[in-house]
């Protein structure tokens, strides 16, 4: 049947043998394809009627009517919230129908400095931020996608730490001839038991904890998504009660 899927193993079976199978995959694969189609459309049908009624609140608002002010205030809050699920979802069933992404060299440096003043707009003060590392060069990639990855574990980091706490960013070159993009927190820190869970969809170690501080709970799965598109992987260390280290570990290949 044409545009069918079969997968080939070949697999050591005794010394002497191997063990071939074939699996038609067609079916399960169009699933994913419908699953995935599926989100994209409903992603994009949502951000019209969104746009609509954030306009509308704005005009509203304009009125100055004090008794609606809160009411006002609530809904914006509300509707950008949905906006940014919206986005969010919308770039993740993007980032699932790529196989590859235009690439170029980035500058890590210039990378800092925006991913700096990123974290000093969303911390607003209350929190220590350093970069540290000692690489300076250019690490080849999807500049876009690769800056919202990075982006996110830096917000990550600022609302998942508490006031008066500490956050360290860096570029640093890894045993392996690699560059590793590190971003460390004293924050509350991760259970063991839930960090493999971290990059599933809406997956949360708090969901209460997570919505009231403004997550969509998709960026760690479209961080995960852009490293795989990179070749890179995703590290996450944490202490609960201590802090996190979150690790984006580049192969050599990828030093620009
Ligand atoms: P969210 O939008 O909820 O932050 P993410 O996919 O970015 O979604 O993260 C998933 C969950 O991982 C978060 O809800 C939070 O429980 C946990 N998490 C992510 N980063 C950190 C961090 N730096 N410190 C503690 N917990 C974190």
């Amino acid at each position: 049947e044409a545009g069918a899927f079969l997968d080939l193993f070949l697999l050591p079976y005794t010394p002497q043998n191997s063990l071939l199978i074939l699996r038609d995959s067609t079916k399960m694969r169009r699933l994913e394809q419908m699953r995935s189609d599926f989100v994209a459309n409903v992603s994009h049908e949502l951000r019209t009627p969104l746009t609509v009624i954030h306009g509308y609140l704005e005009l509203i608002e304009q009125q100055e009517n004090p008794e609606l002010a809160t009411i006002i205030q609530e809904m914006q809050k509300q509707s950008s919230r949905m906006n940014h699920l919206v986005e969010d979802l919308l770039n993740l069933s993007r980032l699932e129908s790529e196989s590859s992404l235009p690439e170029e060299p980035i500058s890590t440096d210039s990378l800092m400095k925006t991913l700096l003043q990123e974290a000093a707009a969303l911390s607003q003060g209350r929190h220590q931020v350093q970069a540290v590392g000692d690489f300076h060069g250019q690490l080849l990639g999807a500049p876009k996608e690769i800056h919202s990855a990075f982006s996110n574990l830096v917000s990550n980091a600022v609302r998942y730490t508490p006031t008066g706490g500490g956050i360290r960013l860096g570029f640093e070159r890894n045993a392996a001839g690699g560059l590793d993009f590190f971003v460390s927190d004293t924050g509350f820190g991760i259970p063991a038991d839930q960090i493999g869970r971290l990059t599933e969809r809406f997956y949360r170690v708090s969901a209460s904890r997570s919505r009231e501080l403004g997550g969509t709970g998709l960026g760690l799965s479209i961080c995960k998504h852009v490293l795989n598109l990179h070749q890179a992987e995703l590290l996450i260390e944490s202490t609960p009660g201590k802090g996190s280290t979150f690790r984006c570990r580049f192969p050599g290949a990828r030093l620009a």
